[in-house]
């Protein structure tokens, strides 16, 4: 009989614990894991309530993103596949272990990035995959292109990588440039099994509800990071698998988004009355997390708006060192704070029709 152990510490059997399900279904402080919690070299589990998981990525692993495991009773979900085809594997037989279902029934796929995508070919075809309608089509258009460039610079943004990283002496940038070469290593690794499976489900409205039998999940369209993103939220435990609309002590990615409307998106996640954040990118965190990043890019719009003012070159708004609240912030996929400003650089530009130099 398999031995389960709840998170006070309790061990019972798995009669008990439907017993202790129904006792405890109202609320997610305490819940119980599988005594041997599933393992993975590329992410770790980390419960957040009864049947919710946050698979959280390690920084030696071919994970990458984020991702979620959600039992609702009837059907589990899964909210992004990672970038490799084996780190999916992975979190398919956790999915299994985790809950009482045989297979994931469904998939979500919160927006177009390679990183959050790349394992859906891994689930059984009966499996649907959720997405936004943009989503589905920027998918379609974007992944040959992307898998093309990986194949013809990552390569050599691997040799570069390590020579910057044998010359490096800071533990930070060290540690920025390890993960680096991992990403592109499970890039490059995972391209000779890649097939992209497109999201079979679409919709266009700003909310999708699905009904479990012991639990309801909403599906948010917000715009921000890009220009569909999906947030995966639990209205009962007050959960939300943000996606990319967060980043935690980890540098954002702007230039594929929409800054002014992501910091509003920021508000509404907020107004929803959250509670637990699961990011994109970065450890479990706390709904004040979403106000933080939202002051990051506030932070990035003041510094660039003025250098646009006082007619400073693009090559000056690179220069800038990043604002003290930011400092530790890990550069986790190459230099997202000079790309950031740049991107803000050239928005502002155009916006008030001066000429970047
Ligand atoms: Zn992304």
């Amino acid at each position: 009989m398999e031995r389960y152990i709840c998170s006070v510490g309790a061990h019972l059997h798995y009669n008990d614990i439907l017993i202790y399900r129904i006792k405890r279904r109202r609320k997610g402080e305490i819940f119980i894991m599988p005594a041997q919690s599933p393992e993975s070299k590329h992410f770790q589990i980390e419960p957040l309530a009864d049947g919710v998981y946050a698979a959280i990525a390690s920084e030696q692993g071919y994970a990458i993103c984020n991702a979620g495991i959600i039992n609702i009773g009837d059907k589990t979900i899964i909210f992004d596949t990672f970038i490799s085809p084996n780190a999916a594997k992975d979190l398919l037989k956790a999915a299994k272990q985790l809950t009482s279902h045989e297979t994931a029934s469904c998939v979500v796929n919160s927006h177009y990035h390679e990183d959050h995508i790349r394992g859906n070919q891994v689930f059984p075809p009966n499996v649907d995959i959720i997405s936004t309608t943009w989503t589905r089509e920027a998918i379609t258009h974007n992944e040959p292109k992307e898998i093309l460039w990986e194949k013809e610079n990552i390569p050599q943004g691997i040799i570069d990588a390590q020579l910057k990283l044998a010359a490096e002496n800071d533990l930070k940038r060290r540690r920025e440039l390890a993960f680096l070469i991992v990403y592109y290593k499970a890039m490059i690794k995972s391209h000779p099994q890649l097939k992209t499976r497109l999201p079979n489900i679409t919709f266009e409205t700003s909310k999708l509800v699905i009904h479990g039998t012991q639990r309801t999940v909403e599906l948010h369209s917000f715009v921000g990071h890009t220009a569909s993103d999906l947030v995966l939220y639990l209205p009962e435990e007050k959960i939300a698998f943000m996606s990319d609309l967060l980043f935690i002590n980890i540098h954002p990615y702007l230039p594929s988004g929409f800054p002014e409307r992501w910091k509003e998106s920021l508000s509404m996640a907020e107004a929803l009355g959250i509670q637990t954040v699961v990011p994109g990118h970065g450890p479990v965190g706390r709904s004040a997390d979403l106000s933080v990043m939202t002051q990051y890019i506030q932070s990035l719009e003041n510094i660039v708006a003025k250098m646009v003012k006082s007619g400073r070159s693009i090559e000056e708004v690179s220069l800038q060192p990043i604002p003290s609240q930011f400092e530790t912030w890990l550069l986790f996929f190459d230099n997202f704070f000079v790309a950031n400003l740049q991107f803000l650089y050239r928005c502002v530009a155009r916006e008030s029709g001066f000429s970047p130099v």
